[in-house]
């Protein structure tokens, strides 16, 4: 063929190929740029990461490639007509420098913000009511106090795990309640149900770009990244003021620069997620945020409420940890 098609890749950045039939990335890590995976249609989430030279769904369809699988796969031409297009391919990657950065994300509309405030508000009364003794009777036995549900507005929607209702005009499916407020604003309602796959479902409308516990970031004197909300809760109950806990919901999810600006001035970022493949993946990605961000593990079981439920102390070992990471701080000298 005559075509030294290593060559060709390696002159082509295929994030800008990619930028030319998705648009611009919704959202950017280091090194890829992220969009909604086009072949698996996802709605919700970010899972096609884009490098220069291929490209990988983390998600559902796991598809990966190189320029000519992109080409192929999505705009369905031939090896031929891939060739060609990348003949005609934009060389270089000015526009991707970091002084281009995606916009912050917005909260969901006020429409659904009231709408997801009076499914919040409704099923905190009824959590507090007699038919809400069994899910009270749940977080209490993962360690929370009474304050702490309180505090976190927790509720309930009564019935089965399969079973969905329709408060305020949004779908909501039966289990606890865990808005995801800062201040007035809600960016979203996460539902834990009893049973069944996804465990937590979020009602549709919210926003996947918010943070666990956000508004507690100003000021904080250290920051600890949970894997989850309820190990945040409980963090923020046994060891505040000492860490300020908050969560982005699951390993998997990145953190919008929204949160950036106000973690610039914590001096000290701990990330203590599950210790599991998906926990330390995403912990990785956190660190890679910051020199003053370090993973830390609980002593013994899988998570901060395991760890709390089998006698462990949250504080002490917080408390612990927070004098390791400041003694190696003093003792490395900082590097560039
Ligand atoms: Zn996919």
């Amino acid at each position: 063929m005559g075509v030294d098609t290593r060559t060709l890749k390696a002159q082509v950045d295929l994030r800008l190929i990619v930028e030319q039939d998705l648009g611009p990335a919704p959202m950017r890590g280091r090194q890829a740029l992220l969009w909604r995976c086009p072949f698996h249609d996802e709605r919700k989430g970010y899972s096609l990461a884009v490098w220069a030279d291929g490209f990988r769904c983390f998600g559902k369809c796991q598809v990966s490639g190189d320029v000519f699988d992109w080409l192929q796969r999505y705009r369905r031409l031939s090896f031929q007509e891939a060739l060609r297009a990348l003949g005609e391919a934009p060389r270089s990657a000015p526009r991707l420098a970091a002084n281009r950065p995606a916009p912050p994300a917005e909260p969901p509309p006020s429409e659904w913000q009231v709408a997801a405030r009076q499914v919040v508000e409704q099923a905190e009364e009824t959590l507090w009511s007699c038919q809400g003794e069994q899910a009270l009777d749940y977080l209490t036995g993962r360690g929370l106090a009474g304050e702490t549900i309180r505090e976190a507005h927790l509720g309930v929607v009564p019935g089965g795990y399969r079973q969905w209702r329709t408060i305020a005009g949004l779908s909501v499916p039966c289990g606890i309640t865990l808005p995801w407020l800062t201040g007035e604003t809600v960016w979203a309602v996460k539902v834990r149900r009893a049973a069944g796959q996804p465990k937590y479902v979020q009602i549709a409308g919210g926003s996947c770009s918010g943070l666990y516990r956000g508004d507690a970031l100003p000021g904080a004197k250290a920051v600890l990244f949970c894997e989850g909300e309820f190990d945040a809760l409980l963090a923020h109950q046994e060891a505040e003021p000492l860490v300020t806990a908050v969560s982005l919901g699951s390993a998997g999810t990145g953190l919008n620069d929204r949160w950036i600006i106000d973690l610039v001035t914590v001096p000290l970022i701990l990330v203590a997620y599950d210790v599991d493949q998906a926990g330390a993946k995403g912990a990785t990605r956190l660190q890679a945020l910051s020199k003053r961000a370090h993973v830390i593990r609980v002593p013994y079981g899988k998570d901060i409420t395991e760890f709390h439920l089998q006698g462990g102390d949250v504080f002490t070992w917080l408390a612990h940890e927070l004098r390791r990471v400041r003694q190696d701080a003093i003792l490395t000298p900082p590097v560039h």
